[in-house]
């Protein structure tokens, strides 16, 4: 990942905003720490902060029906948390866990909202985020729903090192099983699998990646398409509309690196 990004944010959505606008957002504000397994939204309540991650990732996950609850999302670096203010509702409508702990950026929704109005470039950025976000939500829809379990946890375990920007962290069976949507049994069968093939070491949580592109290989076409979507959403040169300004052809620019800083 390019250096800039790091010096300037450490979050790629905010290192695609121009310095104004980042400062605009972020203010004097210092990056607070996420822990480990600390809740930061519930379905139904009220949206307080926004959230850009920089090392650690937030699990999203769904209502659950007689207990059972599932994944369908993962924000890190390169993403945000709060995607509804986008859209002027103030309401959450999954449940948000810390899966991974780390340094994130935490706008103030209030102050969040009034950014958007006052810098049009930051909603132009991150509207092009929400078109990602809602695109892999419909792509977890149709991988629940069709992609066999073994195939389902490789592409989670790989989204999960690119957003824990290691290839070995901490993943709680529990966890497993909300990322799959099945039992525990069915996450021990499939990590057992993985593990036969050498491609991951699995052991009391603690979980190694031994085989990236091995892993590619094994998981299901979501993990790829997911990342097209990315690089083609901040890649594209022209504005869906047919026209940006000069501003946010810089903005696109530095997000072709964030698509290229991504997909490594
Ligand atoms: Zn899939």
């Amino acid at each position: 990942m390019p250096q800039l990004k790091r010096a300037t944010a450490g979050n790629l959505l905010l290192a695609a905003m121009s310095a104004e606008e980042r400062g605009r957002l972020l203010g004097g504000e210092a990056p607070i720490n996420m822990t480990f397994s600390e809740t930061l939204g519930e379905p139904g309540g009220r949206i307080h902060h926004v959230y850009f991650p920089i090392e650690g990732f937030i699990s999203l996950i769904t209502p659950g029906v007689d207990r059972a609850q599932l994944e369908i999302g993962l924000v890190g670096s390169e993403g945000m948390l709060g995607v509804p203010l986008l859209l002027g509702v103030n309401v959450s409508p999954l449940r948000a866990l810390v899966q991974g702990a780390g340094r994130a950026w935490r706008v103030d929704a209030a102050t969040f909202t009034q950014s958007l109005e006052s810098h049009p470039g930051i909603r132009t950025t991150l509207n092009r985020y929400l078109y990602v976000f809602v695109a892999q939500l419909m792509q977890t829809a149709t991988c629940t729903r069709f992609h066999l379990v073994e195939a389902r946890l490789a592409r989670w375990l790989l989204m999960t090192r690119d957003r824990a920007h290691s290839s070995q962290f901490h993943v709680t069976h529990e966890f497993l099983a909300y990322m799959l949507g099945v039992r525990r049994v069915g996450v021990t069968s499939a990590a057992s699998a993985l593990q036969r093939r050498n491609l991951i070491r699995y052991n009391r949580g603690d979980l190694a990646i031994l085989d990236v592109r091995g892993l590619e290989r094994a998981a299901c076409s979501c993990y790829a398409t997911d990342k097209k979507i990315y690089s083609r959403t901040f890649t594209k040169k022209t504005d869906r509309a047919g026209s940006h300004s000069v501003g946010q052809t810089a903005a696109m620019k530095l997000a072709g690196e964030i698509a290229s800083a991504i997909s490594c």
